[in-house]
């Protein structure tokens, strides 16, 4: 076959997929079985294997009329507390009966993070619950929940939104990330979803993995198998402030307006600030951290953002900004360890884009 016929039969494929998905009359992940024009809650349940079974919360809105389906997903880190009220918070408020598609709401994919107050991985295996996709059932909690995950959501949906957000210790600024893959369609689609999300600076991630089958991140692990998706952050240090929520909750519905699920038009970031590239700055010592910036700051290079201190105030490290940028998230608190955060710098896109 010509490479021609061989796209033109892949699309063939790719639309009798969609098609397939929008005539279903139910629409089932986990135990929520949804028919048209039902929301009904249930969960992913994640048997017992070398550790503890789980089960996680899982909404499905079947909307009356047929569309694409899109997964928003959020709590893989349990404690970005944000992200996970701004999902609640639409599974209340999206009615199926407006909806024209399908919508999968997974608000807490690390409940044991978040009952715990454990930041950054699930207490019970110790791992991120965004770095392990697309999963195993023959590994630990987090692998088996990632696998279930991969299989349940994104292999069921044509779109997803990961949203994340400053973790307990993390002081941050609201931003999105477009990925791009090179397939020029797909990046065109999750480009236009990440400004009609509407978060004013966005990260061009291009040092992704391209491989389905290691994928690690969840966004990614959709990205890979041809689903235009985003990843969105906003929230900080444990704190759910009106205002961020309000973004992670209207971008979720802007998205859903360009995609046409819902009617109207989506409130599109016009001039958004690009970030091509992102640098860390970590602490070379242990000590007391004090910061000299705060989360948004423009930084030049050199200058300094913070500096740790040993238990009885003798400075031992000042931490300077590698280059010019903007400071996307800083320590939020004073424990730093040697090799830890102690803010991330967005270095803004020459190009204009
Ligand atoms: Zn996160």
């Amino acid at each position: 076959m010509s490479r021609a016929i061989i796209a033109s039969a892949l699309v063939v494929l790719v639309v009798a997929g969609a098609a397939a998905a929008q005539e279903r009359a139910t629409f089932t992940v986990g135990t929520a079985i949804a028919k048209r024009g039902q929301k009904v809650t249930g969960a992913i349940e994640v048997p017992r294997g070398v550790d503890a079974a789980t089960g996680i919360p899982v909404a499905v809105l079947h909307g009356a009329r047929p569309g694409p389906v899109l997964a928003l997903v959020s709590g893989a880190h349990g404690t970005e507390y944000t992200s996970i009220i701004a999902l609640e918070k639409l599974i209340g408020v999206l009615n199926p009966a407006e909806i024209s598609g399908t919508v999968i709401i997974v608000p807490l994919v690390n409940i044991a993070s978040f009952e715990q107050k454990v930041p950054h991985v699930n207490p019970i295996d110790g791992k991120s619950m965004n770095r392990m996709y697309p999963g195993k059932m023959d590994g630990t909690q987090t692998d088996r929940a990632s696998y279930l995950i991969t299989k349940q959501v994104v292999e069921q949906c044509d779109h997803l939104i990961d949203l994340h957000g400053g973790d307990l210790d993390e002081s941050l600024r609201p931003y999105g990330y477009w990925t791009r893959t090179g397939n020029e369609n797909q990046d065109r689609i999750s480009r236009e979803m990440v400004l009609a999300f509407g978060l004013d600076h966005i990260i061009i991630s291009s040092d992704r993995p391209r491989d389905p089958a290691a994928s690690r991140y969840l966004e990614n692990t959709a990205t890979t198998r041809g689903k235009p998706s985003i990843t969105v952050e906003a929230g900080h240090a444990g704190t759910v402030e009106p205002e961020d929520l309000a973004a992670l909750v209207g971008g979720c519905l802007s998205v859903m307006r360009y995609l046409k699920m819902l009617p109207g038009a989506p409130t599109t970031i016009e001039h958004p600030v690009w970030i091509e590239k992102v640098l860390t700055i970590a602490s070379e010592r242990t000590g007391i951290f004090y910061p000299l910036v705060r989360r948004g700051t423009y930084v030049e290079q050199g200058m300094k953002v913070g500096y740790v201190t040993d238990y009885v105030g003798n400075t031992i490290f000042e931490a300077r900004a590698p280059a010019a940028g903007v400071v996307l998230y800083v320590c939020a608190v004073p424990s730093m360890t040697k090799g830890a955060t102690i803010a991330n710098v967005g270095v803004v896109a020459v190009q204009n884009r």
